[in-house]
């Protein structure tokens, strides 16, 4: 199996969005910058404004990753660097799983699905997956559905209600009703993953900035001779904020505890993947997630874990959580 670039199972890297007009005219400034191709720099904007001596490194931080992608990274940087070269292990027989961790309006959804102009990664390794196949042998179907507050939903036909998630006596998980479709195209993958997307429960936060509360997962199945083959997760994890939002109350606090579950659940898994301890239990059992990846995580299985953040300063406490998750995640 082609190996990632450290030859390891798991990748993790993150990715800096630009600042945006609205943060430009907050008079937030730039506190991320990447130092290289592995490394970024994250500064304290409280102590920074303070005054605080500027010698005093205290309020400076270094993280580093697989890779780090800086403001002007494009679709395909990210591509060749984390999944390029998952396609050909699918290819093979491999089953691999993808992330994209980070607060609500980090970029996650940008990276994931992207615009008509700039098609992100589901699109991206679709399509590369389609150059590397003989078509008279193989096809690939693609299924969508969310994940919220431990109930699965297909993205792809809404009307197919709540979804049970099987494991049969050899432990092959299922999701019995689970539609699939035949993408044929590009432009046609696109609207089937914007379409999809705009069905995920989602909550307005503020002005323009909508929070998805759900885990959405492309499930990409490459079928030879209509028998399942290799497959690869894509997932678009639910803002990492409301895990740690300690003002929730209501549905909003039931909600929190669910993506905190899952997000915990998964950085353990991943965590004891990257552990390299083969003994060490993993416990799959603890979240749909992580129950529904339980296949595609571990033993042959590829992963990388693309965490997301913005560049300015008011997101800072966001930031720093996500980039502290995220090394986690590869114990570095
Ligand atoms: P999330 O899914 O994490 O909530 P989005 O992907 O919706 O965040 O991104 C929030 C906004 O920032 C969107 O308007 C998106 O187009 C923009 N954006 C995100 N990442 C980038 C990027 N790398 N380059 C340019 N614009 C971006
Ligand atoms: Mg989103």
């Amino acid at each position: 199996m082609p190996a990632s670039p450290d030859g390891s199972q798991l990748t993790v890297v993150v990715r800096v969005r630009p600042m945006n007009e609205q943060e430009k005219t907050k008079r937030y400034f730039q506190c991320v910058f990447p130092l290289d191709k592995k490394r970024l720099l994250l500064v304290d904007p409280e102590k920074y404004e303070k005054n605080i001596l500027r010698a005093n490194r205290q309020h400076e931080r270094q993280f580093g990753f697989d890779s780090a992608f800086g403001p002007n990274s494009t679709q395909e940087d990210v591509h060749e660097a984390t999944t390029a070269h998952l396609v050909e292990s699918v290819v093979q027989g491999y089953n691999a799983t993808i992330f994209a961790y980070g607060a609500t309006g980090s970029g996650k959804t940008f990276t994931m699905i992207g615009t008509k102009e700039q098609p992100g990664l589901m699109s991206l390794l679709t399509r590369s997956l389609y150059d590397k196949i003989d078509l008279d042998e193989y096809t690939v179907q693609l299924s969508y559905l969310e994940v919220y507050n431990e109930v699965i939903r297909d993205l792809l036909n809404p009307s197919a209600g709540i979804l049970e998630l099987m494991e049969d006596d050899k432990g092959n998980v299922r999701v019995p009703g689970l539609s699939s479709v035949r993408a044929p195209n590009m432009n046609r993958i696109m609207q089937i993953l914007q379409e999809g997307n705009l069905r995920r429960t989602q909550e307005a936060t503020e002005a323009n900035k909508t929070s998805s509360r759900s885990h959405a997962l492309l499930q990409v199945n490459l079928m030879k001779n209509n028998r399942q083959h290799g497959k690869l997760f894509l997932i678009d994890l639910a803002g990492s904020e409301r895990a740690s939002n300690t003002n929730n109350t209501g549905q909003r606090l039931k909600e929190g505890a669910a993506i905190n579950r899952s997000l915990l659940a998964l950085g353990n898994v991943i965590n004891s993947l990257s552990s390299g301890n083969k003994t060490r239990y993993v416990n799959y059992r603890d979240s749909k997630l992580t129950r529904l990846l339980k296949d595609s995580l571990g033993g042959n299985a590829r992963t990388c874990m693309i965490a997301h953040v913005t560049a300015a300063s008011g997101h800072y406490e966001e930031t720093y959580n996500t980039l502290v998750y995220a090394s986690r995640a590869k114990n570095i």
